[in-house]
């Protein structure tokens, strides 16, 4: 059965997509040869927006679907299989649990098989064939598994050999050399496009110092502590307690909805400063996290910084501090 032909209607695909220009032209590509394909991508704490991805499908539009990957990757930070990339990043298995999860969810919804934008060659280690064989066996799909942009360079999968597609429409690119995909980019009409996994934080070394932190005491069970890793300045102090202290006007509204049960918010009230939420704080850190609080507010004409320390549903304390350095606190910053 050519695509697009059967009586049964045309071939469906549901291709992985981060909004990068690969992930878009893999949509092109199948769509041209009368494939119905849609798009996927997902959602957790540690990648952008889908937001990005969800426009660029609509203007050229892909209906777009949106799973959420957060207990998928949490497992995986817990466990990767195949270890950690450079940081926190256990990508191998990452990739293919979300191949995994979109080859489930295709199975859910009457797709026939799933694709990725991954090109031969175009980074040196996870798109050599080694990695990208790997990646599909992990990942459950198997050959129902479709590279369209370098396929006619790999084998043959179920949706060619069963002639859901059209194996001679489908491309052979290879290497780093993006003119190919620049050119098929003017051709299908692709002009604003998202950077792809660019947004990822556990690529990123600060980010993932401070989850790492958290994952070792509080584990990461808890959202809004994972969120906190976005936000303001990491402190462990030596009982324990791990306070965040606000960086500016967002991280101090965010730190302020943050506080729970057993938690507390500090503030300067007689001059401006950070919020600080500590997080189920032990009595000994409290006097330390106070002098923190009043080292890093403005206490330019003032002798001694009064803090406000809330605890939830506890009737607000003051404390009357003398600014010191915040040198002092540099040996608990995460
Ligand atoms: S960069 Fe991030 S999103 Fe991409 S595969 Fe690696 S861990 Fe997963």
């Amino acid at each position: 059965m050519a695509a697009g032909s059967g009586a049964a209607g045309p071939a469906r695909a549901l291709c992985l997509c981060s909004g990068g220009l690969d992930s878009l032209l893999c949509l092109c590509v199948l769509r041209e040869q009368g494939v119905e394909a849609e798009a996927v991508s997902f959602a957790s704490p540690f990648y952008a927006n889908p937001e990005g991805t969800a426009r660029a499908c609509r203007r050229l539009g892909f209906k777009h679907h949106v799973l959420d990957f957060t207990a998928d990757i949490l497992a995986l930070l817990h466990d990767p299989p195949s270890g950690f990339g450079s940081c926190l990043n256990p990508c191998i298995d990452c990739h293919a649990r979300m191949i995994g999860r979109a080859w489930e969810y295709a199975q859910e919804n009457g797709f026939d098989f799933v694709a990725t934008g991954e090109v031969l060659g175009q980074r040196p280690m996870s798109q050599q064939r080694g990695p990208l064989n790997r990646v599909r066996n992990l990942s459950g799909a198997g050959d129902h598994l479709l590279r369209p942009l370098s396929a006619k360079l790999l084998d043959p999968t179920a949706p060619e050999r069963e002639g859901l597609v059209d194996r001679s429409r489908l491309l052979d690119l290879q290497g780093r050399n993006r003119k190919p995909q620049m050119a098929l980019a003017v051709k299908y009409g692709i002009r604003d496009y998202p950077s792809p996994a660019g947004g990822c934080k556990l690529t990123e070394p600060n980010y993932c110092r401070r989850l790492k932190n958290l994952m070792e005491h509080e584990g990461l069970g808890d959202a809004r502590l994972v969120e906190a890793c976005n936000h303001g300045r990491h402190f462990r102090f030596p009982g324990g307690t791990l306070v965040v202290l606000g960086r500016d006007r967002a991280d101090n509204e965010f730190l302020r909805t943050a506080l729970r049960g057993g938690d507390a918010t500090l503030r300067s009230v007689n001059v401006p400063g950070p919020t600080a939420l500590a997080v189920r704080p032990v009595e000994g850190d409290l006097p330390s996290i106070r002098a923190l609080v009043a080292a890093y507010s403005d206490s330019r004409g003032v002798g001694r910084i009064v803090v406000r320390q809330l605890f939830a549903a506890v009737h607000p304390e003051e404390f009357s501090v003398e600014p010191g350095s915040r040198d002092a606190f540099a040996e608990f910053m995460v």
